[in-house]
């Protein structure tokens, strides 16, 4: 059974979706591996490099594969070349990508999508949402540290002190408690919020100061945030602007499941930083924390410098796609079964990782508000 793997094609995309050591264990899983020539460029991945490691380098990858990965939804045009029945893994954010979702249903495909595979500790080595968010929040507080024209850390030297850099982290989950430990570690003052009272004590144990507005918290279902009423939003955007107000570089990582991001900075707010100061928006891409902030831009607003992410991991495409590539491997190892002829794609789909990942099965739209996001169409 062949396992496609394509270039990506959407600009500024510069992970893959599987790196040779994935494509080594494919193989040994028992799969033939092939890989569309240059796949793992832009992720300083030479062709070789998967010869080396048993996959097959083609021009089209895509004739005859069972299954097809790739980081960004296939792109239209390749997905009407393969047969009905062809497995798509990769992230699928449906309600952006709804025109392909509709071709994918109309070639009669299966598409499993990352963002879908639950959170719970059995998948938690399949968890690209979480692989992910650790190479952004990472490089969020290096961006900080790189655009701040200030030391992070204390430094005290024979001509004088120099202050250490004042970091402030809105949102304390994967992304944000990664910067904080990166902040922390370059030596800044680091202080951190979340509406999760479980988040107070995780922030604390990165050596961060947990401010404690004195708001109900916001604990969702499954641990996760949720959404603020426009009274609470209110509140804690007040009760939060002297601490924005007092640091150098702010950063912002907050998201409700399923939603828009909150919007947790005003443009006043903003306005109300010193000069030089420095505000990365990690959720620029998704409606943003900061008003204002434009992804993949960097703006001034008031004395600061305003930087919106967008696509942040593909900054760091090689560390991020080796990720990535573990948690592919992990979740097709999870699907692959093994008959009597030998081990082979058979995802299992009353197992709830496999089921609650699978937005369309042969055609059929499985994911409910996928369902709803296709309206009137035949589902
Ligand atoms: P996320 O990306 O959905 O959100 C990021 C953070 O923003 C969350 O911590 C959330 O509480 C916070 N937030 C939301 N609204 C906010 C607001 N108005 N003000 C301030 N902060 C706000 O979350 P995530 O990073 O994917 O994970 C969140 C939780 O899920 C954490 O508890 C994490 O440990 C848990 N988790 C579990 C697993 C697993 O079990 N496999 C995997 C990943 C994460």
């Amino acid at each position: 059974m062949r396992v496609a793997v394509v270039a990506e094609s959407l600009e500024g995309e510069s992970r893959v979706a599987l790196v040779p050591d994935g494509a080594r264990k494919l193989v040994d899983l028992g799969y033939e591996v092939a890989i569309e020539t240059g796949a793992g460029r832009a992720a300083e991945i030479d062709d070789e490099e998967y010869e080396d490691a048993g996959a097959t380098l083609t021009d089209d990858p895509l004739p005859g594969a069972t299954v097809v990965l790739s980081v960004q939804p296939l792109a239209r045009d390749r997905i009407r070349q393969l047969h009905a029945g062809a497995s798509l893994v990769s992230f699928l954010p449906t309600a952006q990508a709804l025109d392909q979702v509709r071709d994918m249903r109309d070639c009669g495909l299966t598409a499993y999508s990352l963002e879908l595979v639950p959170r719970i500790s059995r998948a938690q080595s399949m968890d690209a949402l979480s692989s992910q968010a650790l190479v952004a929040g990472y490089r969020s507080a290096i961006v900080a540290a790189g655009m701040l024209r200030h030391f992070f850390p204390l430094n005290m030297t024979a001509a004088g002190t120099v202050p250490p850099a004042e970091v402030l982290v809105l949102g304390a989950g994967v992304a944000g408690l990664q910067a904080i430990a990166t902040a922390k570690r370059l030596g800044a003052v680091v202080k951190g919020y979340d509406v999760r009272a479980a988040a107070a004590e995780e922030i604390a144990s990165m050596g961060a100061q947990a401010i404690d507005l004195d708001l109900d918290s916001l604990e969702g279902a499954g641990g996760y945030a949720r959404e603020m009423t426009e009274d609470r939003a209110e509140r804690q955007r007040e009760l939060l602007t002297p601490y924005i107000a007092a640091a150098d570089a702010l950063i912002t990582t907050a998201a409700v499941p399923g939603r828009r991001a909150p919007m947790l900075v005003t443009r006043a707010m903003v306005e109300q930083m010193g000069s030089g100061s420095v505000v990365i928006d990690l959720a620029a891409e998704s409606g943003g924390n900061v008003e204002g902030s434009v992804p993949g831009e960097t703006v001034r607003i008031g004395a600061a410098r305003v930087w919106g992410g967008r696509n942040v991991p593909s900054e760091m495409p090689l560390p991020a796609s080796r990720l990535l590539s573990t948690n592919i491997v992990n979740l097709l190892t999870l699907m692959t079964g093994r008959g009597e002829d030998g081990a082979g794609f058979a995802p299992d789909h009353d197992d709830e990782v496999v089921a609650g990942c699978c937005v369309i099965f042969e055609g059929e739209v499985r994911h409910q508000p996928t369902r709803e996001l296709l309206g009137g169409d035949r589902a």
